[in-house]
């Protein structure tokens, strides 16, 4: 069973809450991101009003929710936290918008999940702070405006693609995470282990990040399973070595490459022999979830430069027959 993608599971949630950084000074990487961010806060604050409404996307366990708390925190905001598929009726939206106070962040993760009829009662929400709601029924019914309070939504989907126009046109800022470098996430190991009071040397660490797919949170759980490793082996220091030794054995390759990422590419070089292959035809293959494929494994494949998506499917490069020591062909040949 996989365990080491990078969706939240259950046990990395008591992880998750004490590695996550609480201020932007705190938050590596994304450096981008966080100079605008900065400037949308500090102006906020000098006028003395609620930044715009801001849009994270990204692959999961880049960082979006994390940043959220970071934005609530630099803001001296209240923030409610919430998620697409959790606001169900009009009325869990109202309930929740109803009690927000004047300065709150709401957080809406997976927000490309919202259903139609919360979109809508959400737009005016988000254009001019008021809310639309109808009382009685039939004949009688009458529809009433509610004045909310100012608040910022932040919403964070790993699919901004999925939004549909008008939300993506509430955002006044929208931001897509990018995969952490190396050294960014050596860095973030660092601070990690500290926390947490796992011995680490640098190249340890370096050799973390390397094989944690450009994602925090799966450095974070890499660094967790790769000390366990090391303390039933008696060893107190994680060096390169040891931490090269403990991902061989949970089959994580050089590359950070699971068992799955390493199926999906045998199966583009080797049963379809570099054809473009369509995401269905994968999934099924595979006996995984089509959406679980886009969201998780791809994107870290693409930006790897092993898979390429093509108008005909997704499509192994040279670089996946190399990865896999195979004679490379050109499949569209
Ligand atoms: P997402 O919401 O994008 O799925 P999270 O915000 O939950 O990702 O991040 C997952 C974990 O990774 C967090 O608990 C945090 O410990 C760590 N993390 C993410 N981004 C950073 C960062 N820039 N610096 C340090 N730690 C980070």
């Amino acid at each position: 069973e996989r365990n080491l993608d990078a969706t939240l599971q259950e046990d990395d949630l008591a992880l998750d809450k004490n590695l996550r950084p609480q201020h932007l000074s705190e938050y590596l990487g994304q450096e981008k991101i966080k100079e605008s961010l900065a400037i949308l806060v500090e102006a906020a604050k000098k006028r003395g009003e609620t930044p715009d409404h801001i849009l994270f996307s990204g692959p999961p366990g880049l960082g979006k929710t994390t940043l959220a708390g970071v934005v609530a925190n630099e803001l001296s905001s209240r923030i409610k936290t919430t998620s697409g598929p959790a606001i169900e009726r009009t009325g869990d939206l109202a309930a929740l918008l109803t009690n927000l106070e004047e300065g709150d962040v709401l957080f809406i993760d997976e927000i490309h999940r919202l259903n139609k009829m919360v979109e809508e009662v959400l737009y005016p929400a988000l254009e001019d702070f008021v809310l639309d709601i109808i009382v009685g029924k039939g004949p009688a019914a009458r529809s009433i405006r509610l004045e909310l309070p100012h608040f910022t939504l932040i919403g964070a989907t790993t699919r901004a693609g999925l939004l549909t126009g008008p939300l993506r046109d509430r955002f006044g800022v929208a931001f897509r995470l990018q995969y952490y470098t190396p050294r960014e996430l050596a860095e973030i190991v660092q601070r990690s282990a500290s926390i947490l009071g796992i011995r680490i040397q640098d190249e340890g660490a370096l050799e973390i990040a390397r094989r944690s797919r450009g994602t925090p949170r799966l450095a974070n759980r890499v660094l967790k399973r790769v000390r366990d490793w090391a303390q039933v082996q008696g060893i107190d220091c994680i060096d390169e070595d040891v931490a090269a030794q403990a991902l061989s054995f949970f089959e994580i390759d050089h590359l950070g490459l699971d068992t799955m990422d390493n199926r999906i590419l045998e199966l583009l070089v080797k049963s379809f022999f570099g054809k473009p292959v369509g995401l269905s035809t994968i999934a099924s293959a595979l006996s995984e979830d089509p959406s679980t494929i886009e969201d998780v494994y791809e994107p870290f494949l693409i930006q790897q430069g092993l898979i390429a998506r093509t108008p005909k499917g997704r499509q192994a490069t040279r670089r996946a027959y190399e990865h896999l020591g195979v004679p490379f062909e050109d499949g569209t040949a």
